[in-house]
């Protein structure tokens, strides 16, 4: 494969083709280093050196209606997750603060459930105020579920910039992950977001047995959707969920994925989302020169990396983290739980 090509294809305004698409995600291992190298020309062209990080907030979880079945928030997972209702506004506050202290520059505030009812509505938008006035610099998404017009409105107006929806998988493939809810509703969620005028958050989770061509789909229908930022998540099989027996990726595997979202969608903010630890491993690094984007702190139920090995992974890498002053993780002698740090 001409690596120096696919990455002119994918800066072009045709972009790169299906076909190229899944001789990515079937490329040797051999190919591996150039294949990452084409990624990062795409990478560094639209975003330079500059990392996202994002801060995950666990708004109310589990006890949900539907049946994801990736999902241990799902009412018919045996996952032992704790469950609450909508968390208080301070705590919220607390939580951006810690985004803040973690150099995030976007806090996402996600709650189970199937959809948010006006009530809650209300009651996120006002949190959404308070984290405004308090942290005018960090952006906030929401990711509450389906979504109304008159919800995405109400969003809209308390200042969320963002929204998040996934597609999660392909239209082919979505029945065997979720019947509670259709893969066109979650598309019809994505374009109410979009013509509401918030930027749109969607992506995927990768790892549930989908072949090489759905993951091609999942690329092209982010394009044809317009979303602005891509989540690639890689399946963590809890314990008590559907896919608790499924663990098919391996490090390789994510990475190429990682690289087919970046040549497909080459201006979307690629972020590396849950599972990476996990599935990427070793690899991560080079998942950064690919994508340009990173959770930081824990995931929705699972724990996620400690920061400051985050913050050091980046700075290591000699990339710059998006908004936050020039000195380095590497160069600080203080951890981010406040002990000092032995090296
Ligand atoms: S709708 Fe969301 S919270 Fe509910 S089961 Fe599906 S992924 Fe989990």
């Amino acid at each position: 494969m001409d690596f120096t090509a696919l990455a002119d294809r994918s800066l072009s305004p045709d972009g790169v083709s299906r076909p190229d698409v899944l001789e990515v995600l079937r490329s040797s291992d051999d190919d591996l280093l150039p294949l990452v190298e084409a990624a990062y020309r795409v990478r560094t062209a639209h975003f330079g050196k500059k990392i996202k990080l994002n801060h995950l907030v666990n708004l109310q979880s589990g006890a949900c209606s539907e049946n994801c079945a990736y999902c241990s928030q799902s009412g018919v997972s045996r996952a032992p997750i704790s469950i609450y209702p909508l968390i208080s506004s301070e705590k919220v506050l607390q939580e951006a603060a810690r985004a803040v202290e973690l150099k995030a520059s976007r806090l996402c505030l996600v709650s189970s459930g199937r959809e948010p009812s006006s009530d809650d509505i209300e009651r996120v938008t006002a949190m959404v105020r308070l984290v405004r006035e308090r942290f005018p610099s960090l952006e906030i998404c929401c990711s509450l579920g389906l979504m109304t017009e008159i919800h995405t409105a109400r969003l809209r107006e308390a200042g969320v910039n963002a929204y998040n929806h996934n597609v999660n998988t392909s239209p082919r493939y979505y029945t065997h992950v979720c019947s509670t809810h259709t893969y066109d509703d979650r598309c019809q969620t994505i374009r109410k977001v979009k013509e509401s005028g918030m930027s749109t958050c969607s992506g995927v989770l990768l790892g549930m047995g989908e072949t090489p061509e759905d993951v091609a789909d999942m690329a092209f229908e982010l394009r044809r959707l317009g979303a602005d930022s891509i989540p690639v998540n890689f399946l963590i099989p809890i314990p008590g969920t559907g896919l608790e027996q499924v663990n098919r990726l391996t490090p390789r595997r994510c990475l190429r994925a990682l690289c087919a979202f970046r040549f497909v969608n080459p201006s979307a903010e690629l972020r590396i989302a849950g599972g990476r630890e996990l599935h990427l491993r070793s690899l991560q690094p080079l998942g950064l020169l690919v994508a340009n984007s990173l959770f930081i702190g824990d995931y929705l139920t699972t724990e996620g990396e400690n920061p400051s090995d985050v913050l050091d992974m980046i700075a290591d890498m000699g990339l710059e983290i998006l908004g936050a002053e020039t000195s380095s993780a590497a160069e600080s002698p203080v951890d981010l739980s406040g002990r000092v740090r032995v090296r």
